[in-house]
């Protein structure tokens, strides 16, 4: 069994991509071929905004956005400790100051009301001046944009949606990719839409920013490829992952999103009475980048991450460690307090197989392990 079936979808989608791949070798666009120009207008109507920009992966989209607003030393950007390294690093790659935030304990997405403790805090202490948050859509949940747009607004802070899990999701029927100032995904193969290798993508209504980000995609260019006006990145998605992605973007829209939503709840009519399962609220729908669960502790989790691994079921823990428990931030002293729900979440989470090519039946497979190995564990 998979715990992401990419072979099984490939197989589905083979002449469509084997075509695309075909097209673009013999016509030779490798770098920014018609297959990009393509990719971006349809993702762009895909997610409703005005402007897609695709670019090589999703941690430069996040410093890409970042760059736009000329994020620099004694920045403070807040960034939820429970997600990807991506989301801090770039803040520190610019060399401004990633302030954690606590996670919401029934979504895994960022606390607003910690946030707003978080500003406050900074701008108390005088040290450091707040910017902007990035916050993330994790496991394919979007984060409380309602609530957290507000907290922007009051403190005059830019947002970013980190959609690398996101993309697909909705809240009001709106889609991811369209809550942040400047949003950003990723085309990881893992990822709700994945190409062959990586790639990424970055998306805004404002005009300006979005001129802004296809100079920094490109060195930094001015009027032309060879006019460099200010210092960028080279961070292009290949015309063939383009050619890739688009065949892939139909089979999402078309079915995949809604089987990975149907496997999922079946999962959670399965599981909900025997462990914690995701918690979606009524206006809010999900990618499920993955499907996570929480068990009581960690004793039970590794029991049953064993159990499943025996009965040849993989599963994954996103994450094993919050950001502000890796080594490189070790020495950091900034608000280090109230993390405590994003601590408990790695000894207890456990992301079961998602993918729109599961079925029925190895569903309820997985589920009857999962319950049998809670027995097992609660009578040891
Ligand atoms: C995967 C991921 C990223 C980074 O995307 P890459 O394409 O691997 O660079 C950033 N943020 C989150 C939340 C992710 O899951």
């Amino acid at each position: 069994m998979e715990f992401i079936d990419l072979k099984e979808q490939y197989k589905v989608l083979k002449k469509d991509i084997d075509k695309n791949i075909k097209t673009v070798l013999e016509n030779g666009d490798y770098i920014m071929g018609g297959f990009v120009k393509e990719l971006e207008k349809k993702l762009a109507d895909y997610v409703g905004v005005k402007y897609a920009i695709t670019c090589a992966n999703g941690t430069d989209a996040l410093q890409i956005a970042l760059m736009c607003y000329n994020v620099k030393p004694n920045d403070a950007i807040f960034v939820p400790s429970y997600t990807f390294f991506s989301t801090a690093e770039v803040v520190s790659i610019l060399g401004a100051t990633p302030i954690f935030i606590d996670s919401d304990e029934r979504t895994f997405n960022m606390n607003p009301e910690k946030l707003e403790k978080a500003i406050k805090k900074v701008i108390e202490e005088k040290k450091l001046t707040p910017r902007g948050v990035i916050a993330v859509d994790l496991f394919g949940l979007p984060a409380d944009y309602k609530k957290i747009k507000e907290i922007t607004n009051k403190y005059n802070l830019f947002l970013i949606e980190d959609g690398a899990q996101g993309f697909g999701g909705s809240i009001d029927n709106k889609k991811a990719c369209s809550f942040g100032d400047i949003a950003t995904t990723s085309f990881f193969p893992a990822k709700p839409l994945g190409c062959y290798g990586d790639g990424g993508a970055l998306f805004t209504d404002d005009k300006e920013l979005y001129e802004l980000i296809l100079s920094y995609r490109v060195h930094g260019k001015g009027e032309f490829k060879y006019d460099n006006v200010r210092i960028g990145l080279n961070s292009r998605l290949d015309t063939l992952q383009a050619a890739i992605l688009l065949p892939k973007l139909k089979a999402f829209e078309d079915y995949e999103l809604l089987d990975r939503q149907k496997f999922a709840n079946m999962y959670t009519e399965k599981l909900k009475n025997y462990v914690k399962t995701p918690f979606i609220e009524h206006n809010y729908t999900s990618s499920y980048a993955q499907y996570t669960i929480l068990l009581e502790n960690e004793e039970e989790r590794d029991y049953i991450k064993n159990y499943l691994q025996k009965e040849g079921i993989p599963t994954n823990i996103y994450y094993p460690k919050p950001l502000h428990k890796q080594t490189v931030y070790k020495a950091y002293k900034f608000n280090l307090e109230d993390l405590e729900v994003s601590e408990n979440f790695s000894k207890c989470v456990l992301s079961l197989p998602m993918h729109p090519y599961l079925n029925g039946e190895v569903v309820t497979d997985i589920c009857n392990h999962i319950i049998k190995a809670l027995e097992e564990f609660k009578s040891e």
